[in-house]
Parts: C-alpha cells; structure tokens; sequence
C-alpha cells in the first residue's frame, strides 16, 4: 500500500461543483440540496475517484463525506443507466458497508437525493426489520445498494443479491466497523466481490487495525485528509465541570434551564445508562427519548425523527448508536459520561457548532474520569480546565431527616436503576429538585443568544466565587 497525498490539492478558495467532470443531471441534483461549493473533502476526494484510485480517506460523518464518494460513484455508473424492467439489467455496481442502521439510512436518502435524475436505482437494508421488502427491492436491481454488514450477509445467504458485477465499494466509518466488531462479516462480503474493484475507505481514524484491512483490500490508495471537524473546535464553547455521579441530572436541568437550550444531546457509555437516564429524565418532566443498539430499528427512527421535528427535547444515546447521525442545528451536547476513548469526545461535540454556528458541549466529570479527561486535553491540545458545578439551589442535598415519601434525586436514580415503575407515581417531594423543566417561552437557540449567558450565573453576583483550578487539583490526579 503507498499512502500518497494527491498532488491535486484544493485552491485555498472553496471550489465550485460545477468545476467538476459531472453530467448536468448530478449538478442539477446537487444545486436542487442547495450546495453550490464544495468542502474539503469533496475537494480532495471526487476528482480522485473520477479517476480510477482507490482511496483512503480520513473524514468523519459532517465533513460531507458522503457527496465526496457518492457523486463521483454516480457519475461513473451513468454509463450503465437504463429504463429497462428487467432486474438483469439492474445488478448491483456499487456497495455502501456502513457501521449502523442510521447511518446507511442517512447515506441512502443523500444517494437517492443525488441519483434523482437518473435511471440509476438505490436501496438501503439494514436489520432490525422486516427483510421481506429489502429483498423484493433487491429482486427487482438495484445499482447501489447501501448495507449493514449483518443484514447484508442475511440477503447474500437467501440469495436475493448477486454481488459478483459489483464495481465500486466504500467502507465507511470502518473504524467504527471494526470497533463493533465487524471485521469477519466484513471479511466474508470482500470475498463474495470481484478482485478488480475500486475500493474506497472512509475512516475517522487510520488506526493500524484500519492500515490492515486497508493494506488487505486496497489497491494502491492514495490518502485524503481532511482536519477532523470541530477538532479545535471553534465553534464550540466547551465546557467541563466537576459534578458528583448523583448530581448529574441536576447540573444538566439547571444548566437547559439558565441557557434556555430547546434541544439538546446527552451522551452516555452504556445502553444500559442510556435507558436508565432517559426514564429519570422523562420523570424530571423533560421530553426525552433514548437512542441506543437495544431498541428495534423501528423505535430508533422513530425516536430520531421525533428530536428531529422537536418534539423531544432530550436525545439520550451511546457513541454507536449516534454515530453517523446529522442533527443539524442542535444548540449544545452534554457528555454525561466522560467518553472512554477520547476520539469520541471529538465525534460527541461535532453534533453541536455545525456549519460555523456556536454550539455548547458540556462534560461532566467525576473523580474517576482524570485520566479520560487528560486523553481529551491530549487529542485536542487544549488545556482543560474543570470548574467546580454551582447549584442555583444552595440547600443541602440530603436533609438530615426526610420523611418515607421524600424522594432525592439520587433516590429517585435508585428507583430507576431497579425499573421500579412506582417511583414514577411517587409526588415530588423536593419542589426545587425535581421541578420539571418549563422551557423558556421563546425557544431561541444558543447560536442567537448575542453575549452567551454566564454558565454558572452566580458566579458574577456572588463574592463567593471558587477559583477555577485545573484537572488534576479537582480530578485528584497528578498533573498541574
Ligand atoms: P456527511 O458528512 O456526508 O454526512 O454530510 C454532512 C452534511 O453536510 C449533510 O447534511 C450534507 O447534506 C451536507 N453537505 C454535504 N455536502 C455539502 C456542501 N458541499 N455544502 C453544504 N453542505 C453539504
């Protein structure tokens, strides 16, 4: 494998599509989304493919990645474009293995948005649902087909697809395709394809798990890169402050209450964590639906699209299950749990600041979480700074005597954490505790507010202002 940075590099001034060997009928379909520039890495990426290369690229979900492999791919496979009703003359030319069931969604409805104009067919499968329509939609041709690796091989093994004319393959987000783990069924697809291909791969990383599999089924490739998006993370204020497990919830309703946040994203580490915190929130009072790899695919579109109209306020998710996702316009993220791997920090605030408008991502750290913290402060080559979280609520948490019905926070999380279904019928007892949240009558998002509201408000009336020290002081570590 020759990694090989394209001497073709982009004029610093963004290029226009319409600079590009595209036929009128994927220019139309590109100006109809309203781009009219191309990103980095479409830049880099579409005159590489239109040229025959292999290529590796290193961009993640936002960067618009997607147009980057799917218009070139397009226009490559026009020449195979055909009105005939016969499903031989629609075999499968080119294959999309995506990570998860939203992201191959997501890349299904860019590709059929591109291919509009043209004969050229496409479909999604993914599991999770009923395969019986997948495969009469394969059955009938399709020319590109967008797939889960799982699902995929179901639909090799009931014969309902013949891979054997396909052309053009793309791994994307193989890194996150190895990390679940896909790397067998991965391996068995590469074999059920023709040798002579054009292979693309589409990586946040270039681990050397992911120089492997490239080395295995690469020709050649040259190598793209795009800087990670939001890796500075200009547009993002980042926040981390030091918050007890038990106060977690709290620190999140004040701060959608002082920031008048209309939507927001809360991260967790486990599907487990995932439910659990959605059902307290939704006991809070806050609209709030999980995202994660235990639900059905059915009930996670739902729960995608239903953030998507607005309808729910809160979107509690694992990295996979968010993965891929494109919520544009989200004021703020919330890392609840301090990603274990730290790259996953960098995906987590990229939901939020999209397309040069500010976003808010706020961690909440514990103890536990320096030495996570200092992999983050690595990868970003910022200094961290963890600021201790001020209640609004001065009272102590735990009254030294509550009656039976009093139900704290931490109580109520225990009552989760068991299912207990009764906790939800259990009155409030702490009216400023758990106190849903009403949110503020205008609804404007963060991106709007001109001089950002102070986080902590207190902190600029109060003369019992904490001095802000650094990770490790706060954290218990070693680090100055
Ligand atoms: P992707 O990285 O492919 O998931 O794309 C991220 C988002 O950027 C999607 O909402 C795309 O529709 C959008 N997008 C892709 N290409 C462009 C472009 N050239 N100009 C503006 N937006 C784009």
């Amino acid at each position: 494998m020759t990694d090989e940075v394209h001497p073709d590099l982009p004029a610093p001034a963004p290029a226009r599509f319409d600079t590009l060997a595209l036929d009128p009928k994927l220019l139309r379909a590109v100006a109809d989304q309203g781009y009219e520039t191309m990103t980095p890495i479409q830049a880099k990426a579409i005159p590489i493919v239109l040229a025959g290369r292999d290529v590796m690229g290193a961009a993640q979900t936002g960067t618009g990645k997607t147009a980057a492999f799917s218009l070139p791919l397009l226009q490559k496979m026009l020449r195979h474009e055909n009105a005939s009703m016969s499903p031989a003359r629609h075999p499968v030319r080119a294959l999309v293995l995506a990570p998860t069931r939203e992201l191959a969604d997501q890349v299904a409805a860019n590709v059929k948005a591109y291919a509009q104009h043209t004969l050229l067919r496409s479909t999604v499968v993914f599991g999770g649902i009923d395969i019986k329509p997948q495969a009469a939609e394969l059955k009938a041709g399709v020319e590109v087909l967008i797939a889960t690796p799982g699902r995929l091989l179901d639909h090799i093994e009931g014969r309902n697809c013949v891979l054997n004319q396909v052309e053009y393959v793309v791994l994307d987000e193989a890194d996150r395709m190895l990390d679940i783990g896909f790397l067998p069924d991965l391996q068995r697809i590469l074999s059920y394809l023709p040798q002579q291909r054009q292979t693309l791969l589409f990586s946040a990383t270039f681990s050397p798990e992911i120089r492997r599999l490239a080395q295995s089924y690469l020709q050649d490739p040259v190598t793209v890169e795009v800087a990670q998006r939001n890796a500075t993370a200009s547009t993002v204020e980042q926040h981390f402050f030091s918050v007890a497990d038990d106060d977690k919830r709290r620190a999140v309703r004040q701060m959608l209450r002082q920031r008048e946040l209309s939507q927001a994203l809360v991260f967790v580490n486990s599907k487990l964590g995932a439910a659990r915190l959605a059902r307290a929130f939704e006991r809070d009072g806050l609209k709030t639906t999980a995202l994660h790899g235990d639900k059905s695919q059915d009930e996670r579109l739902k729960a995608l699209d239903a953030f998507k109209r607005g309808e729910v306020q809160l979107l509690v998710a694992t990295d996979v299950a968010a993965r891929g996702l494109d919520i544009v316009d989200l004021p703020a993220v919330f890392n609840y749990d301090v990603p274990f791997n730290a790259e996953d920090y960098v995906h987590r605030i990229g939901r939020t600041g999209r397309a040069g408008q500010s976003g808010l991502s706020v961690t909440l750290a514990t103890r536990d979480d320096s030495r996570m913290v200092g992999d983050i402060e690595r990868l970003i080559k910022k200094k961290i700074e963890i600021e201790p979280f001020e209640f609004d609520d001065e009272r102590p948490r735990r009254p030294p005597r509550r009656s039976r019905d009093d139900d704290d926070d931490r109580r109520s999380d225990r009552f989760a954490q068991r299912g207990d279904e009764r906790s939800a019928q259990r009155a409030p007892a702490d009216p400023l505790f758990d106190r849903p949240y009403e949110p503020s009558g205008s609804g404007t998002p963060a991106w709007e507010v001109s001089q950002p509201a102070p986080l902590n408000p207190r902190r600029t009336v109060s003369a019992n202002i904490k001095p802000r020290r650094k990770v490790a002081s706060l954290l218990g570590g070693s680090r100055g």
